[in-house]
This record gives C-alpha cells, structure tokens and sequence, in this order.
C-alpha cells in the first residue's frame, strides 16, 4: 500500500475533543524511567475516552508495558503502541495487544534501525517511528527520519504488507510533506497545533497536504 495523501491522518490530543477535526487522539504515556518525563496516569485517559468520540492511539513510553496492556484496554484505548527497547518478549507483548482487540504497533527510538522489525513487521498493524528523542513535547525534527520512512515502507510494500507508518515528533507542514512523500501514512501533531493561535486551522492545513 503505497501512501497517498487522502490517506493521512493527523492526531492530536488536546481541546475541542469533541468536534476536532484530528482522525485519532494520540495519547503519550510517560513513566519517568522510560523517558525521563511522567505524563498522566489512567483517569485522564479514561477522560479523554469519555469525550473524545475518536479512537485512543496510545503509545506507551513505559518500561515493560506488558504489564498494563489490559489495563489500557480497559479505559478506552483502540490502537496500543509500545517501545521496541522497553519489551524483551516484543512477539508476546504485540500478541497480548491483538488478542485484546486493540491494533499493536511497535515504536522505535530515533537510534534504532528499521531492519530490526524484519521478524516482528507482519504481527503489527502499524509502526511508530520517533522522529524526535521520545519525552519531550516542542523538539527539533531528526532530518535522517526521511530515509528511515522510505527504508520501511520498501520493507512493508516488499512483503506486501499494509502496516501504516506513523511518525511522532516535529510534524509540521514543512516536514509533513517530505514524510508523505516518503510514505508516511499516519502524523501526529503535538506543538505544532498545540502552539498555534488556531489550532483547528493547522489541523485543517496538514490535512489538505
Ligand atoms: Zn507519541
């Protein structure tokens, strides 16, 4: 499945949960050993969940996220996405996530390379490439993510596979077109949109790319 730009969904996190023109609420988690930064615990996401009439993207930077898959399950989330450094049983985590109902995805730290996916890619709905350090909002886009992009979406279309490709970090819309044209298919905004005196219109922007 190569990327087109019909095909683009922007997600974001924040406000006018109801009517936000985003296509998935992505919700990152943050334990403060994994990253260094602690983000919010289960009854913000069960809040979020509430209001939000959007499917949950929750990428988990938590050490040994197994532990709370059915948990996350539990508040909301429909997509679970967790760190390729954090699992020591990735299969077993990913399979755990599936059999929830969940779409599982794995993500990997701007260090890590593509070709570590090589067993794991057809057991995943999507992978999450950080384009920045994970755990900080407002972070400079890592340029070498582009060749990264073109390097997995040769990896997903040569096993015939229709994993999306997700990218977290620097989105905005000068990166966001290099990284459709790569083959992108899902970008998460965060500062971006979040910074922006209307938020709704950047959403609007990035998604007429
Ligand atoms: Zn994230």
């Amino acid at each position: 499945m190569k990327a087109k730009k019909t095909d683009i969904r922007i997600v974001d996190g924040r406000f006018s949960l109801i009517d936000v023109r985003a296509d998935w609420f992505h919700i990152d988690v943050m334990d403060g050993l994994f990253v260094p930064n602690i983000s919010f615990g289960m009854p913000v996401i069960e809040a979020i969940k509430r209001h939000a009439k959007k499917p949950m993207d929750v990428h988990l930077m938590i050490e040994k996220p197994e532990r709370y898959i059915e948990t996350f399950k539990k508040i909301g989330a429909d997509n679970i996405t967790v760190h390729f450094e954090a699992c020591t049983h990735l299969h077993r985590t990913i399979q755990q996530i599936k059999d929830l109902g969940c779409l599982a995805g794995v993500v990997l730290n701007p260090s890590t390379p593509v070709s570590v996916l090589e067993e794991i890619l057809p057991y995943c709905e999507m992978v999450l490439l950080m384009s920045v350090n994970p755990g900080y909002g407002g972070q400079k886009f890592i340029e070498s993510t582009y060749q990264k992009v073109r390097k997995l979406r040769k990896m997903i279309d040569d096993q015939n596979l229709s994993t999306l490709i997700e990218i977290d970090g620097g989105v905005n819309n000068e990166t966001a077109i290099k990284l459709v044209e790569a083959g992108a298919d899902v970008l998460v905004a965060g500062n971006y949109v979040f910074s922006a005196e209307d938020p709704i219109e950047k959403i609007k922007g990035l998604k007429s790319l």
